[in-house]
């Protein structure tokens, strides 16, 4: 199992992908009073009293889609959950709070934030993928919401839920850790490196890669600790800690402005900001950090802020 845990994962539903397949049972399961709806609008997630907001067919009435356009998440206390899209114009308020996940997640349980992350993902990619890739035909959505099958009968090419794997390294050496800031952050902010992973790349490809790439350091050997869902809009993080086998930096491309060596000693100190705690990249700057005896790092830091990419689009929030 992982070393690390880490926010958006872990929903704790039964996704019983059996019934995918079984149409009647899922359209039965549209029908049964104690099935419940997750309502995505704008990509913008609903929270009622402190929680997800699952809300009843009766709830929704007017705004509950057409069986068949909702995907199925799962069962939770064997009653079943559909994430459904709303097209109204304005967010309807009667439900309760519509908002991006990064600001929602300090009002709901960790599992609540999952499931939630989860839902907006599913209905994220039913918005993004409506013409087929291969054909350019409408799609339409089969197998609970997580097949989207091109309508072309002389096509029939079938899609599946996208996900963009990334790395995430915190690169060690010599009782230091690497940690680098982007031109476009704030000028103490500092976090691990990370990229995405290319084709024909393994992990710890893809690892050695974007650490050279980005300081020129070269790596002895990495361990994988953990992997987190970052839904902003569709990455999974695949997170390392990695052992430097040379010390000296140089930026080699422009995604960083600033990488440097740290000490523990200057990690504790407030001349730095780190990563928010919901994200894989504190969870590996905490796990390096507090293997040694001592205060341990989310003692001496209070919690970062979110950054997000200037113009996000309502999926990146
Ligand atoms: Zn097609």
């Amino acid at each position: 199992m992982a070393e690390i845990e880490t926010l958006f994962a872990g929903a704790d539903i039964d996704r019983a992908s059996g019934l995918r397949r079984d149409a009647a049972a899922l359209a039965a399961a549209w029908q049964d009073p104690a099935t419940r709806f997750l309502p995505v609008w704008e990509a913008q997630c609903l929270i009622r009293d402190g929680a997800a907001g699952r809300l009843s067919a009766a709830e929704l009435g007017a705004c509950l889609p057409p069986p068949g356009q909702g995907v199925f998440l799962g069962l939770e206390a064997g009653a079943a959950r559909f994430a459904v899209q709303l097209e109204s114009r304005e967010a309807p308020a009667e439900f309760g709070h519509f908002g991006g996940l990064r600001d929602l997640i300090s009002l709901v349980s960790a599992r609540d934030a999952a499931l939630l992350a989860y839902a907006r993902a599913m209905v994220n990619w039913h918005r993004q993928y409506r013409y087929c890739g291969a054909c350019g035909a409408p799609v339409s959505a089969d197998e609970g919401g997580f097949v989207l099958r091109c309508t072309a009968a002389s096509c029939g090419h079938r899609s599946f839920p996208r996900m963009d794997p990334a790395i995430i390294v915190l690169v060690h050496h010599d009782r230091h850790c690497l940690l680098g800031r982007q031109a476009s952050w704030p000028a103490q902010r500092f976090s691990t490196i990370a990229g995405f992973v290319e084709p024909g790349e393994a992990l710890e490809d893809a690892v050695r890669r974007e650490v050279a790439e980005e300081t020129n350091i070269q790596l002895a050997h990495c361990r994988y600790l953990g992997s987190q869902p970052w839904p902003f809009p569709a990455s999974l993080m695949i997170g390392f800690h990695a052992a430097a086998a040379t010390a000296d930096i140089t930026l080699n491309d422009a995604e960083l402005a600033e990488a440097r060596w740290f000490s523990r000693a200057e990690l504790a100190g407030d001349g730095i900001v780190l990563p928010p705690r919901a994200s894989i990249a504190w969870r590996l700057i905490e796990a390096w950090f507090d293997a040694v005896p001592g205060p341990g790092l989310a003692s001496l830091h209070r919690d970062g802020a979110f950054l997000r990419p200037a113009g996000a689009t309502p999926e990146q929030r």
